[in-house]
């Protein structure tokens, strides 16, 4: 029977999809549709075709329009996509539609609108250059065009304009014509770069992942500068030469062009970069590149995991630890678990690559889930760097730096060499406080102190974004004596400066580098030498190499050591080993302090003594006793609202209907409710229920009875709450 009912999956922030009367045209399951939706129209996917609606047919609205005559996801994507909506709890329409292009929200034909070409005509061909020297620039499109078509928008790059195309398209030297398709690039594959020798573990990596086509998911523990890019490069070219399409997904701050000149430079076949500065048709164009297996290989961060690859090959997660694969609102998936899963749908090899795997992906891999290759070795010889901790106990600081740092410090520059200084904490002083009576400025919407900004005059609150001027007085007790309390990068800056006036120094924080390209600009700098001192966040910790860094310091690691986040010692040791590999070269070896009240921590010691593996051993064993993913499963769900007792109370009802599960599973435990770790934030009071289970399956088993009930609780409707599935993030 012909369906007569679509099922469409709207991107609005509710659990169910919508039915609508097919019309003259049959839509197919996942593939666009314009709706009728109260009073405007919406496109959604269609997510299954039938004949029968629990609502009367007569109620039912016709489709207005239908967007697609296939599917915008391969099945395998689409499945992963579906899975992921079901185990995140995200509504199926939100999900999808937070997955595609802009332009296709928008209702935009999913195909690639080919361009205007120009190129010469008989006359054009025969045309003197040496005529026009008057008219250079209808000589410059003569002589770029004597070399074959070129499109509209190619020839604008090459600073021309459309007036002085059209004037020499009236004068009948050139022509417009459709863009030819491209030929596919299977047919010109070849390795065009001159290659280095495999060293024994790259060549046994490449051959144990090449050797089987089908999925299997491998970590690639390999320490920094060892050769891992070379072994993706290497797991490229059968895929590649099979006429597949390779996705590599990197950090938010990995997208560097360096690292994408690598994958360029190899081959000859077509790369697409997916990064947040794309507009609309940039990115609607890469999607559909990748989606006709135009784009050879795919390169991007988190979200590139859902370009819809026609022919996928493999799929490489480098710098698997990183926490940006986390999603830390709306949609909260994590790419490295959805690679996993779509490398397992497509029946393709999934290759996670870091120096520090997270604690989850080393634990698989003890169990065998994964299968575990080691670099051990870095490429060209390089030394290992030296590791010391500064027992600070009892010391003077000076904008948080011991004297033995600050002549640490002064022995490696004077010896022309630069030096790296981390400290998590951005602004000048993270309070302002009044000297004669103790007050505190403290935000007024949140539990939390000001964050005094001296570069911009004024007092900041990293947790809601409210700013005020500096007062001059205390507001208890009236005196004009107020002080900065703690060091932020900012103070480090400024008093390093006068520490150290012969050098010059430099601060990389997400305040100073949010305009597009700052960051590279800077890079540039430090790499030049026109600093010697640099100060950053763990911004700077990711994806550069320093060679002339000798010595790297992190100001303060207690407050990770006791910090109420249990993965905070993790994140700790990855920052710890990651800056200590971008550091220094062969002849120059580099040296790691770090300074704490806690020296003789037993993390701290296993990390510095025995390195990674035993301090996540040792991280793990601690986990496995205290029931901490990846020994357990975790579901977060915050709430808040103006009046603390309502969230309070919602949470209390959620607990309930997450207890109310007919089949007690003596493995599954509730928490809470708790007040966030932020109490109030915003003028918004924050509890938080953590649901436990021992694993996946039971997760989201019981998560699926209870929420449809907890969503029909009347506070659901009162105050703000989401469900965090496995949250990176616990404040
Ligand atoms: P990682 O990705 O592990 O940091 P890279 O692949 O960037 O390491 O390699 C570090 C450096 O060593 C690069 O300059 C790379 O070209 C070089 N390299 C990698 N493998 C080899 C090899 N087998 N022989 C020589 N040089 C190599
Ligand atoms: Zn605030
Ligand atoms: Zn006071």
């Amino acid at each position: 029977m012909t369906p007569t009912i679509a099922h469409v999956a709207l991107p609005v922030p509710l659990h169910k999809t919508f039915d609508y009367l097919v019309a003259h045209d049959m839509p197919v399951v996942g593939g666009r549709v314009r709706v009728p939706f109260g009073k405007q129209y919406k496109v959604g996917i269609v997510s299954g075709l039938g004949n029968t609606s629990e609502f009367p047919l007569e109620q039912l609205k016709p489709i207005n329009a239908v967007l697609d005559t296939a599917p915008l996801w391969t099945p395998p994507l689409y499945k992963v996509l579906n899975w992921a909506s079901r185990y995140y709890q995200y509504p199926l329409g939100d999900a999808l539609a937070t997955v595609m292009p802009g332009a296709l929200r928008k209702g935009k034909p999913a195909h690639r609108e080919r361009e205007k070409c120009w190129q010469l005509t008989e006359s054009g061909k025969t045309q003197p250059l040496a005529a026009l020297t008057r008219a250079p620039k209808q000589a410059r499109v003569l002589s770029l065009l004597r070399h074959g078509a070129m499109s509209h928008s190619a020839l604008l790059e090459e600073e021309l304009n459309s007036t002085v195309l059209k004037t020499v398209e009236e004068k009948g030297w050139i022509e417009a014509v459709e863009e030819k398709a491209a030929k596919p690039w299977q047919q010109g594959y070849a390795v065009v770069e001159e290659k280095p020798k495999l060293n024994h573990e790259q060549a046994m990596s490449v051959a144990t992942i090449n050797a089987n086509p089908e999925f299997a998911c491998y970590l690639i523990e390999g320490v920094t500068g060892s050769g891992k890019t070379e072994v993706y490069l290497n797991l490229l070219e059968p895929v590649l030469k099979r006429g597949q399409q390779a996705l590599i997904l990197v950090p938010e701050i990995g997208l560097t062009p360096q690292t994408i000149n690598r994958f360029k430079r190899r081959f000859n076949v077509p790369v697409v970069v997916l990064h947040s500065a794309l507009n609309e048709t940039e990115r609607l164009n890469a999607w559909l590149a990748a989606r006709d297996n135009e784009a050879a290989i795919i390169i991007g961060t988190r979200s590139a995991l859902f370009s819809p690859c026609k022919s996928l090959g493999i799929i490489i997660v480098d710098e698997e630890h990183d926490a940006s694969y986390k999603q830390q609102d709306s949609f909260r998936y994590h790419a490295r678990d959805l690679a996993v899963m779509r490398g397992h749908e497509e029946n393709i090899p999934v290759v996670l690559g870091s120096a520090t795997p997270c604690l989850e992906s080393l634990h698989n891999a003890k169990t065998g889930k994964y299968h575990h290759l080691t670099l051990s070795v870095r490429a060209g010889n390089a030394v290992k760097t030296q590791n010391g901790v500064l027992d600070i106990r009892g010391l003077y600081l000076e904008a948080g730096l011991s004297a033995p740092l600050i002549a640490e410090m002064r022995k490696h520059l004077s010896q022309g060499n630069q030096v790296m200084l981390f400290l998590n904490r951005r602004g000048y002083s993270p309070a302002l406080m009044c000297h004669e009576c103790g007050w505190l400025a403290e935000c007024k919407r949140c539990d939390a102190y000001y964050t005094l900004h001296q570069s911009s005059n004024e007092l900041r609150c990293h947790h809601c974004g409210s700013q005020r001027p500096i007062p001059h007085q205390c507001e208890s007790c009236g005196s004009t004596q107020l002080i900065s309390v703690g060091v932020g990068t900012e103070q480090l800056e400024a008093q390093l400066s006068t520490l150290f006036p012969e050098y010059k120094t430099i601060r990389i924080d997400r305040d100073n580098t949010r305009r597009k390209g700052s960051l590279e600009a800077y890079l540039n700098a430090i790499h030049n030498k026109e600093y010697q001192i640099l100060i950053g966040t763990q911004m700077l910790a990711k994806g550069h190499h320093f060679p002339d860094v000798t010595l790297v310091a992190l100001v303060d690691v207690d407050s990770a050591l006791f910090s109420n986040d249990f993965r905070a010692p993790e994140r700790l040791a990855q920052l710890f080993i990651q800056v200590a590999g971008r550091a220094g070269r062969a002849s120059k070896p580099g040296y790691v302090l770090l300074q704490t009240h806690h020296p003789e921590h037993a993390l701290l010691q296993s990390l510095i003594r025995k390195g990674y593996d035993t301090f996540a051993a040792d991280a793990l064993k601690e986990r496995q006793q205290a029931h901490l993913p990846p020994y357990s499963y975790f579901a977060l769900l915050r709430a808040e609202a103006h009046q603390s007792h309502e969230v309070e109370q919602f949470l209390h009802q959620a607990r309930t209907a997450l207890e109310a599960f007919p089949i007690h599973d003596e493995d599954c435990a509730v928490m809470g409710p708790a007040p966030a770790p932020l109490h109030r934030r915003a003028g918004r009071y924050r509890w938080q229920l953590i649901f436990q289970a021992p694993n996946r399956r039971i997760l989201q088993q019981r998560l699926s009875v209870a929420l449809p009930s907890i969503r029909q609780l009347p506070l659901a409707k009162k105050v703000r709450w989401s469900v965090d599935i496995e949250p990176q993030d616990m404040s």
